[in-house]
C-alpha cells in the first residue's frame, strides 16, 4: 500500500485549496457534498487527520469520525425523506476507492429509486 499524500483531492479541500460545500465541521471531522453525486443529498465525511483509508487509519479517529457519519446519515434521511440511508467505503484501487484520503460516502435512499452499489 503506497503512503499517505498530503496533494489528495480531499486534504486540498481541508486546507481550503479547493473549494467545497462543506455540511458539518468540528475539530477531528469535516463533511461536504459529493461533487458528483450518486443522488441527490450525497455527503462524504473525512477526518481531518490523514489517512490512506480505513486500513492505516488510528482507530483512534476512526473512534470520532463513526459518530459523525452516524450523525450525517440522521441528517440526510430527514432531508432528503429517504427511506433509508446507503453508507460506503472502499479501500485500495481494486475495491473501488479513487481518492486517497480516507472518507466514508453517505447517500440517502428511497424505494422509488434502485440502489446502484
Ligand atoms: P471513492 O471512489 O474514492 O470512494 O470516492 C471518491 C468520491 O469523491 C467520488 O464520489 C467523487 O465524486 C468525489 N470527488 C472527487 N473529486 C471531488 C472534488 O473535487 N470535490 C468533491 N466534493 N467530491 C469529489
Amino acid at each position: 500500500m503506497s503512503a499517505y499524500d498530503t496533494n489528495n483531492i480531499f486534504a486540498k479541500i481541508l486546507r481550503g485549496e479547493i473549494p467545497s460545500t462543506r455540511v458539518y465541521e468540528d475539530a477531528d471531522t469535516v463533511a461536504f457534498m459529493d461533487v458528483m453525486p450518486q443522488a441527490p443529498g450525497h455527503v462524504l465525511v473525512i477526518p481531518k487527520a490523514g489517512s490512506r483509508n480505513i486500513l492505516d487509519a488510528d482507530p483512534a479517529v476512526l473512534a470520532k469520525t463513526i459518530p459523525v457519519v452516524q450523525k450525517i446519515a440522521v441528517a440526510v434521511k430527514e432531508a432528503f425523506e429517504a427511506d433509508g440511508v446507503y453508507v460506503a467505503q472502499f479501500n485500495e484501487p481494486a475495491a473501488g476507492q479513487t481518492v486517497f484520503h480516507l472518507h466514508f460516502h453517505v447517500i440517502p435512499r428511497h424505494e422509488s429509486s434502485p440502489l446502484k452499489p
